[in-house]
């Protein structure tokens, strides 16, 4: 049985010819700003994950949340957390590159905890809201449900073929209020094609589902933290009737575009958003792969 990846899908969304060269020979495929620094977006994932955790397993950040909810002041907290994450992983980390000057690296960590500091004020908002529901020394662990969750699932196609599809999703959490959970993907930096990233997204709270058989419906967070916060944020009722009916038809394109030879008729599509093309990181490998085509 074929095999795709939820960021192939991504791709796909973006551009059937991104998809088949990385596909095919593998490389870059993110549409980032010229100035992105390379690394930036790994060592936030990997420090957001160190955040959960230490959140989680540190008493200091469950002392926080002693009052109750009314008394709370997200300002406050937000401080204390970003002071607290600082000297027990930041500062740490850093330590050494900071020692040894390196500036290249002390420019993406800047940029990284710009980001950290964005993602905490959002994340204690939300914290202060479940305190209501749940008592302080369960409130990190139910809020931040789990991270790094491994998907799988198959998919039957309008053409009765059937695909598999894997993902990882970077964080899931409860918010007691909606009573739901919601898959949160992080971005470090401004999405070219929303649709596209939406799309990842839905698929992840679509597999979440099905694969961990939960009962409630599960929304859909594609969370920005670079340059500025933003959160594009879908209900499963929004996704229901319009992303989970396009995506089998989707993967069926996605079948049929790798199975496409050079030289032949019909290549895939290029991108509809022909904005892509101009930071497109396999432009040249497109130009000339796809050149006697044109
Ligand atoms: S240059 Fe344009 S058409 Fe070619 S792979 Fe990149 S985005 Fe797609």
């Amino acid at each position: 049985m074929m095999t795709f990846s939820v960021t192939q899908v991504r791709v796909a969304f973006e551009c059937p010819r991104l998809f088949y060269v990385n596909y095919h020979f593998r490389g870059q495929t993110l549409f980032v700003p010229t100035d992105y620094s390379k690394g930036l977006g790994t060592l936030f994932y990997q420090l957001a994950e160190k955040l959960i955790y230490t959140a989680k397993h540190n008493s200091q950040f469950t002392k926080l949340f002693l009052p109750e909810s009314e008394q709370l002041d997200v300002e406050e907290i937000t401080l204390r957390i970003q002071q607290l994450f600082y000297k027990l992983v930041f500062f740490p980390i850093i330590k050494k590159d900071i020692q040894q000057n390196n500036s290249k690296l002390i420019h993406i960590y800047y940029q990284v905890w710009q980001g950290i500091i964005q993602l905490i004020g959002h994340w204690v908002t939300l914290l202060i809201k479940n305190r209501s529901f749940c008592q302080p020394d369960v409130l990190l662990k139910k809020t931040f449900t789990a991270e790094e969750i491994r998907l799988e699932h198959i998919f039957t196609l309008p053409n009765e073929n059937q695909i598999k599809l894997i993902g990882r999703l970077d964080s899931l959490i409860y918010d007691f209020q909606k009573r739901r959970y919601c898959v949160v993907e992080y971005k470090t930096y401004q999405p070219s094609d929303l649709a596209a990233q939406l799309a990842q997204v839905a698929l992840y709270s679509y597999m979440l589902k099905k694969t961990k058989s939960i009962a409630t419906p599960v929304n859909s967070s594609v969370q920005q933290v670079l340059p500025t916060f933003q959160e594009y944020y879908y209900a499963w009722e929004d996704l229901e009737n319009t992303v989970y009916q396009l995506i089998p038809h989707k993967l069926q394109q996605m079948q049929n575009w790798i199975k496409w030879q050079q030289n032949t008729l019909n290549p895939p599509p290029t991108a509809i958003k022909s904005h892509l093309c101009e930071i497109c990181p396999q432009q040249a490998t497109c130009q000339q792969f796809f050149i006697e085509q044109l």
